[in-house]
């Protein structure tokens, strides 16, 4: 066995257990290092955590001076926690999150030094954000950028910096990060949405969108892990023959956890429980060493803030338990990959989900007003929803035989089918009242017992009705929910808003009741968008032939789908939201495409290195073992040798023909990586990528597998499938 492989087994085998207990009751330590209301109270003035308190829920400005009287309540607060240091902390177009530590230390210019912290370094900040992506903003525009303080996501301690959630801005107003159009987007549904629950209850002033995010990962040994070139760089494995067990006992999922990862999770929860992340479930996924972690949902900007934190938190504690979290949508061919379902809903201030069923028919119409509503919107949207969950990564999940297809589509189960079906055939006008009755009684009043038997799963829809909020499974492991999260609540801002015109042009011109304007806008809405439902098997071919006739798109790639966010409804969408303008949309584009086009040359620079010095110089030495031994046979039997010898010729023979196939690919691929380089338009080059040069990794990829399978074991440079997912 080569060194490095052989090391790596033995230090993953070898591994001491780090014990971590339960250090308090959770319910006692949760939140503790959150600047939350609690904290708030017993640190601000009475007029600065009113004014936060204001800043929170109905978004108004924070005064100069008050920011002050709050920077200094929160440094003593971070202090007395032990904190030495503070950074904005913000998540620019990388997907990931960003932080710039600065110690509350100052000299005071007489030999002495305090600790401080102003109002003006709580609220702004200038880093330097020039490596930052920013698909052109910045230099069109000659514009620095700044973070901002947002006071809607609490500030936390992490180790001992105080982190204060930003959004990330140009001087010329244009948003750098996934945050800001987020916060846009959620504001416009609030409104949106407000404005439609009025319908049903006056006293509802606010609406906020729900979140709660399942997140699926992978841990692996750490020297397991950086024995492998490729999931080092590419964070999943290029090459690899498959482990004769794999998942197909389905002996993992739900199974009972490893001592080792139960105490990782562990050490992850109370860190979570720290740092005010609900996080409740933990189990077993379906691919050997595949996990997942959920926590209790919340209010969406804090949701998506929560899990970028939380994919930080786990790199790090993973570290300490000699581990490595594996976030890739796809690290294993052949094994389940991961993803990160959205649930999401809308709640009213007044402590109604909006996507649950009432107990009288009155709480039903509403109940059915916003579920319509929704499947209008992704209807009306589905491409664009697809470009939210693109990615190099997650490509390979979808369309894959085991996740929501590239197909969007919506799966509302049997039951509430039946009540679409009724509704559809609602008279068009005023409803006579025996008409109403009976609708009120026989359709919309049986909602809440059909669904509390409503044992309807499709695992394999990408957006589902789970009885009191959707689920977004397309989303992928590594995504950052700020994505579809954006489009998800715009779409929905925006169909509220047709929604309301329309029912109030009804009311106004045709003397429409209410309730008789709402039976017919909502009719007219089932009719309209009754091509996204699909309540069949969503992985089968038939969907996908079926879906084409229904025209929904079918974007599988990631240059493909990611067109739809910058098509000219995209912009319009967007614009009359005011979300972000075509400079802001175009420069996401502009960074996405790139951001593919890099990852594919990464993956492909890795696979051609693997295979060019690991690969082919073992399958050369093994080959050339195999020659000693026919010589040899040749010496001892002369002429008869091949009666001993024609296996291991057939090797030598087979051996050559799979290095000949690896190197033209390589060679084949580097060509087409040079012509793709050499290409302007970003776009065009991502384009490139995707259709001329990822082609070849299968190829590659194949014949290094083929070699795997014949090569000695003992000198395979590369740690196996099997000894990934298999070791603990
Ligand atoms: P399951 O769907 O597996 O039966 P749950 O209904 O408890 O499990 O929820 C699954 C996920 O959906 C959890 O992360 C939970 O927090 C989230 N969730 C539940 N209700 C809502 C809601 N109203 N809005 C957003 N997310 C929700
Ligand atoms: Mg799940």
């Amino acid at each position: 066995m080569s060194t490095l492989r052989f090391q790596a087994i033995k230090e993953s085998l070898n591994r001491p257990l780090v014990e971590v207990k339960e250090a308090e009751r959770r319910s006692a330590v949760f939140g503790s290092n959150v600047f939350n209301e609690t904290a708030m109270r017993q640190y601000l003035t009475k007029d600065s955590f009113k004014s936060v308190m204001d800043a929170i829920e109905n978004g108004s400005k924070i005064d100069r001076g008050v920011a002050d009287h709050i920077s200094t309540g929160m440094k003593e607060w971070a202090i007395s926690k032990g904190a030495t240091h503070y950074t904005h902390w913000f998540q620019p177009l990388t997907g990931t999150t960003a932080e710039k530590h600065d110690a509350f230390f100052e000299t005071t210019g007489d030999g002495g030094a305090i600790e401080k912290f102003g109002g003006g370094q709580l609220v702004q900040q200038e880093p330097d954000a020039s490596s930052f992506p920013n698909g052109g903003i910045r230099n069109t525009f000659e514009a620095r950028g700044y973070t901002a303080w947002d006071p809607t996501s609490p500030a936390f301690i992490y180790g001992t910096t105080l982190c204060i959630p930003t959004v990330f801005v140009a001087y010329t107003g244009e948003a750098l990060d996934n945050k800001t159009p987020l916060l846009r987007a959620l504001q416009s549904v609030d409104q949106a949405a407000t404005n439609v629950a009025k319908y049903f209850d006056k006293s509802v002033t606010k609406v906020n969108p729900t979140l709660g995010w399942e997140q699926e990962y992978f841990l692996i040994d750490k020297a397991l892990a950086k024995s492998r070139p490729d999931i080092n760089l590419a964070g999943r494995t290029l090459l690899g023959h498959a482990s004769a067990k794999g998942q197909q006992l389905d002996d993992h999922y739900f199974g009972s956890i490893p001592t080792r990862v139960l105490n990782y999770m562990r050490d992850l929860e109370n860190e979570c429980m720290l740092l005010g992340i609900p996080v409740k479930t933990r189990h077993n996924e379906v691919a050997p060493n595949q996990f997942e972690l959920a926590p209790i949902f919340e209010e969406t900007n804090l949701a998506v803030d929560h899990n970028s934190l939380l994919m930080d938190v786990m790199n790090k504690i993973a570290d300490r338990h000699h581990f490595k979290v594996l976030f890739h949508e796809k690290p294993f061919s052949g094994i389940n990959g991961s993803g990160k379902h959205n649930n999401w809903s809308l709640a009213t201030n007044t402590g109604v989900n909006l996507l649950s069923p009432g107990s009288t028919p009155m709480k039903n119409l509403q109940f059915l007003t916003f579920f319509i509503n929704t499947i209008k919107a992704v209807n009306e949207y589905e491409e664009l929803l697809r470009s939210a969950i693109a990615s190099a990564s997650n490509d390979h999940r979808l369309g894959a035989n085991e996740a929501p297809p590239a197909i969007i589509s919506v799966f509302i189960g049997s039951q509430l089918t039946a009540v679409l079906d009724e509704l559809e055939k609602v008279k068009n006008g005023k409803l006579s009242p025996e008409a109403k009755t009976e609708l009120k009684l026989n359709v919309v009043g049986k909602i809440p017992e059909i669904l509390l038997d409503n044992t309807d799963r499709n695992r394999t829809s990408p957006f589902a009705f789970t009885g009191n909020k959707f689920e977004f499974r397309a989303v992928g492991s590594t995504a950052n929910c700020a994505k579809p999260m954006t489009v998800l609540n715009a779409i929905m801002a925006k169909q509220l808003i047709e929604f309301k015109e329309q029912v109030d042009g009804l009311i106004k011109n045709k003397k429409m009741k209410k309730d008789d304007a709402i039976f017919n806008v909502l009719r007219e809405y089932i009719k309209d968008s009754k091509r996204i439902r699909f309540e069949g098997d969503g992985y089968g071919e038939a969907w996908e032939k079926e879906a084409a006739k229904r025209k929904l798109s079918n974007n599988k790639t990631t240059p493909e789908a990611l067109k739809a966010q910058v098509a000219k409804k995209t912009i319009a969408l967007y614009e009359e939201l005011g979300i972000m303008n075509k400079v802001e949309i175009e420069a996401r584009h502009e960074i996405e495409v790139e951001e593919y086009a890099m990852r594919i040359q990464i993956e492909g620079r890795v696979l051609g290195d693997i295979a060019r010095n690991h690969v082919i110089p073992t399958g050369i030495h093994y080959q050339n073992i195999l020659i000693e031994n026919v010589q040899g046979l040749k010496d001892i039997y002369g002429k008869d040798f091949k009666k001993y010898a024609s296996e291991q010729m057939e090797l030598i023979e087979a051996i050559s023909r799979h290095i000949a196939k690896i190197n033209k690919g390589i060679t084949d691929m580097i060509n087409e990586r040079k012509k793709a380089n050499k290409i302007e338009d970003a776009e065009k080059r991502a384009f490139a990528y995707c259709d001329n040069v990822k082609p070849f990794f299968d190829e590659i990829r194949y014949h290094c597998d083929k070699l795997e399978l014949l090569v000695d074991d003992e000198i395979w440079p590369l740690t196996k499938y099997r000894e990934l997912l298999f070791t603990h």
